[in-house]
């Protein structure tokens, strides 16, 4: 093939092709291994190769992927993937995307294609609302929670801070996401300026350390600016007094961001509204759509509770753009956010959720809810298991104790359990360590984890324990 513009024929044919391998790849992943990534790096060597200079058949390439590529993977999108925070990914995504390139439109500036805009800024409006914003909010979509978090960092150094801000200081427990960290550098703060706050035997921030230290901070010289909360850690789904923590910040002046990458959709249940209780308070959040809502990678969300203060921040003029609104109602998401040019984020979004209503999403995030409460509950059945963290939303640890055993050597004992859990296949955990002890994750998130899987996992472990 050497003209780029596809027949129509072609087009038709190569998504007839593309779609048989999918829906095939989706029928077969309760069947697939839930990770299977031996033999990965030699795959990974086999495949390198110089720019080619002719093409291909489109089918050998669908073999290479499909056959070969694909398979040496963690089945992330599988029914067993209980490990790190599961995803998903919705095909309707799948669908939305397909038609977002297709028709290349680009939403970055309003008047190039106000309709689209204006969908991806309903979305947006739809997590103001699920959080409890005023319509004052604003936000957009990002790649994901790490530019979510470095961007609600940037905007409260902007806010808050003098243009010299290097005796600006951050708060976040230990418990926070390493994008904290990472993106507090790339915010041009060194790690002297950035606090890590002690959390309780619940893995919440201690508030009343916090106050301390911001106090001391503030008699040293420092300029307290910033508190970086958890709507539900990535450990242990640890969620922070956040009323206690928005009281706080206000009686200090401090801006406050809540990371609920990972927890904040579980505002949709009624658990998680307790849980989460105080979040509507807080100065920004992150959300990561590709988490909660069940997306494929590459959607995340900033939400700013005074939304102009993106614009403030962001906000730079050109001589060749095209005209940008004045109305506060109509947005150009590249005068409130970091990017210009991107892909088209808003529809894998509005798709799912007008085709299903969100009705459907909450109940699919209840019964995670209730599944990792049906797992800690089992685990407490098996002979030697200890609970190192209950479920504050669907996230669990535990362990595998013996009499006499500690330290290192009960570390070791637990790698072992996690191997052999690992080896059967059917579900895939990961480990964490939880006040330096080796701690086995279980974190319920996918779509696709329904009662039967988690019931076969928990008898893996079950047995895994028994043969240690
Ligand atoms: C996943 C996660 C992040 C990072 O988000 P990405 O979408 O992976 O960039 C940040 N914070 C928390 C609490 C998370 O769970």
């Amino acid at each position: 093939m050497t003209d780029l513009e596809l027949s129509p024929e072609t087009m038709r044919q190569l998504l007839r092709l593309a779609t048989d391998r999918i829906v095939n790849h989706i029928e077969s992943l309760p069947d697939q291994p839930a990770s299977d990534v031996e033999g990965g790096a030699e795959l990974a060597r086999s495949m390198r190769e110089p720019l080619p200079e002719s093409g291909e058949r489109f089918e050998a390439l669908l073999e290479i992927l499909f056959d070969r590529v694909i398979p040496k993977s963690f089945n992330t999108a599988g029914p067993g993937y209980l490990a790190y925070i599961p995803g998903g990914g919705l095909f309707h995504s799948a669908v939305a995307d397909l038609i977002a390139c297709s028709v290349n439109r680009y939403v970055g500036v309003f008047m190039a294609a106000p309709g689209l805009a204006q969908l991806e800024a309903n979305v947006v409006r739809w997590f103001c609302e699920i959080v409890g914003y005023p319509a004052a909010a604003q936000g957009f979509l990002t790649t994901g929670g790490s530019l979510a978090n470095f961007t609600a960092i940037v905007t409260a150094r902007a806010e808050r801070l003098p243009r010299d801000f290097m005796k600006g200081v951050l708060y976040a427990s230990d418990q926070a996401h390493h994008s904290v960290r990472r993106a507090s550098r790339l915010a041009g703060f060194p790690p002297e300026n950035v606090r890590v706050v002690p959390t309780d035997a619940r893995y919440r921030i201690q508030t009343s350390v916090l106050r301390e230290e911001i106090a001391r901070d503030r008699a040293a010289g420092w300029t307290p600016f910033l508190i970086v909360a958890n709507g539900g850690t990535t450990n242990t789904g640890a969620v922070d007094d956040l009323s206690d923590l928005s009281d706080l910040a206000r009686a200090e002046g401090l801006w406050l961001h809540v990371d609920a990458a990972y927890g904040g959709f579980f505002l949709l249940t009624e658990d998680g509204r307790r849980a989460l209780a105080g979040l509507d308070r807080a100065d920004s959040v992150t959300l990561d759509p590709h988490k909660g809502l069940f997306l494929p990678y590459g959607t995340g969300s900033l939400l700013v509770r005074d939304g102009a203060a993106l614009k403030r921040t962001h906000a730079v003029q050109a001589d060749y753009m095209p005209r940008l609104q004045e109305e506060a109602e109509l947005v150009d998401f590249c005068e409130i956010s970091p990017e210009l040019s991107r892909d088209f984020r808003g529809l894998r979004v509005w798709l799912p959720i007008k085709m299903h209503g969100i009705s459907a999403f909450r109940s699919a995030l209840q019964e995670k809810l209730d599944l990792a409460r049906l797992a800690t509950s089992t685990l407490r059945t098996i002979a030697g298991i200890e609970i190192l963290a209950e479920p504050q939303l669907s996230i669990l640890a535990f362990r595998l104790v013996r009499p006499g055993l500690e330290g290192e050597a009960l570390d070791e004992l637990n790698r072992r359990l996690l191997e052999r859990i690992n080896a059967r296949r059917r579900v895939f955990l990961t480990s964490t360590l939880l006040r330096g002890r080796f701690a086995i994750r279980i974190c319920v998130l996918s779509f696709r984890t329904h009662r039967d899987r988690l019931e076969e996992g928990l008898e893996h472990i079950r047995a895994a324990a028994s043969e240690l």
